[in-house]
């Protein structure tokens, strides 16, 4: 069953957002009749992605052992805080509704970063901030500016102070009981936002750059145990990802050192014991891909159209650059245009333009054929929306516009 926060279908039949996936279907509908009557391509329609991952920096205090974003860390790139503005307006003008301060860096780390979440809630977005919890004090600051549709998801991924460290190796003397002692003062400043322990599940076998990871399978219900007590509305649980020579981020349970059976087993039985704590004011997510892993159709997740759809209607902004997933953040063949892509109309338009040749040439059937795509049933939706095989009926407005 598809969680709600991964039903991303159910999010785009929103009253709130639906016309923006109309306007994008009929877009690419125009595109493939120009195609079978030899015609010159329509221009891309002029809208924002519905939703965008937002990488405020590249800087990181934390040196983590299993960070996908390593090569991308502390590099000289950097946002231009008045053009992020203009085009975080333009975007919102012209159909963006939320934004996840996130990856590539700890968004906590940018300067004025308080500020900029209340930049961002006086637009009237959605805002979540996915981050390593060592600036407690920032995130009380963005708490308060926070509303009921709002998150923040700490990635702390260990329930015992020791492996901790080992895995983030964070500068300073930060440790997880110091994190966790800041939620309830965010709770306490302001109880609308959701508050997320997030743990990302590493088996031994698993690496990075050829170096061996820490392996946490058996700190999960420990974790589980802290985040209750902590006050966290909720614990997530996620297989660790792994970048491929060619960039993309992908899933390898192949390389478990122990049979797979084996490592499923164990991981079954520490999150069996963290769904026993779960009541009404503490839930317990099992991420989609580690679903899949668990019930065998994780391979059927990396069965993608050859257009991948979602790269109109979420993409990621970093100061690298505008990428089209976050799968592929960073990668030469996954970048649309320039960090200024939305800045003003002029820009936009050239933004659109590109979007189009992404759309024709990012064969998302080759290039994520190793990744198990949260996006893969939503993906393939739009292409029966496309082709006239599905119908687009207007859902519940859930308020959630995260995709
Ligand atoms: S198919 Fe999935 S992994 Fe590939 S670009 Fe699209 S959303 Fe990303």
């Amino acid at each position: 069953m598809i969680h709600a926060i991964h039903d991303f279908s159910a999010k785009l039949r929103q009253p709130s957002v639906i016309g923006s996936l109309e306007t994008y279907v009929a877009w690419r509908q125009e595109v493939r009749a120009a195609r079978e009557g030899s015609l010159p391509e329509p221009p891309a329609p002029h809208s924002a992605p519905v939703s965008i991952n937002l990488d405020l920096t590249t800087a990181c205090n934390y040196k983590c052992t299993h960070c996908i974003d390593w090569d991308i860390l502390n590099t000289k790139h950097r946002l231009i805080e008045a053009d992020l503005r203009a085009s975080i307006a333009h975007m919102a003008e012209h159909g963006l509704r939320s934004v996840i301060l996130i990856g590539g860096g700890e968004p906590t780390l940018y300067p004025g970063f308080v500020d900029f979440v209340g930049f961002l809630k006086d637009l009237d977005l959605s805002v979540a901030v996915v981050s390593n919890g060592s600036r407690g004090d920032r995130l009380l600051g963005a708490v308060e500016r926070m509303d009921e549709r709002d998150w923040i998801r700490l990635s702390l991924d260990s329930g015992s102070n020791e492996l901790f460290i080992a895995m983030h190796q964070p500068n300073g003397d930060t440790d997880l009981d110091e994190i966790c002692s800041w939620a309830p003062k965010w709770k306490a400043a302001n109880p609308k936002p959701r508050i997320g322990f997030s743990y990302i599940i590493v088996w031994q076998g698993a690496t990075r750059d050829g170096e061996t990871l820490h392996e946490n399978i058996h700190e999960i219900a420990l974790a589980a145990e802290r985040a209750k007590e902590a006050e966290f509305d909720y614990i997530s649980f996620k297989p660790v990802l792994e970048r491929q020579e060619d960039g993309a981020e992908v899933m390898d349970p192949a390389r478990a050192d122990a049979r797979l059976a084996d490592v499923l087993g164990r991981i079954r039985g520490q999150v069996g014991q963290a769904q026993e704590l779960a009541d009404d004011g503490f839930e317990v997510y099992v991420s989609t891909n580690l679903a899949s892993l668990e019930d065998g159709t994780w391979k059927d997740l990396a069965q993608q159209p050859q257009t991948c759809h979602m790269q109109a209607l979420r993409q990621v902004l970093t100061p690298l650059g505008l990428y089209n997933c976050p799968a592929h953040r960073g990668v030469d063949k996954a970048r649309i245009a320039d960090k200024d892509a939305y800045a003003d109309g002029e820009k936009a338009e050239a933004t659109g333009a590109a979007l189009g040749d992404i759309l024709n040439e990012f064969d998302a059937s080759h290039e994520c054929r190793e990744v198990t795509c949260l996006y893969h049933d939503v993906n393939w939706w739009i292409e029966d929306l496309i082709a006239g095989k599905a119908e687009l009926v207007p859902g519940h407005e859930s308020r959630d516009h995260f995709l």
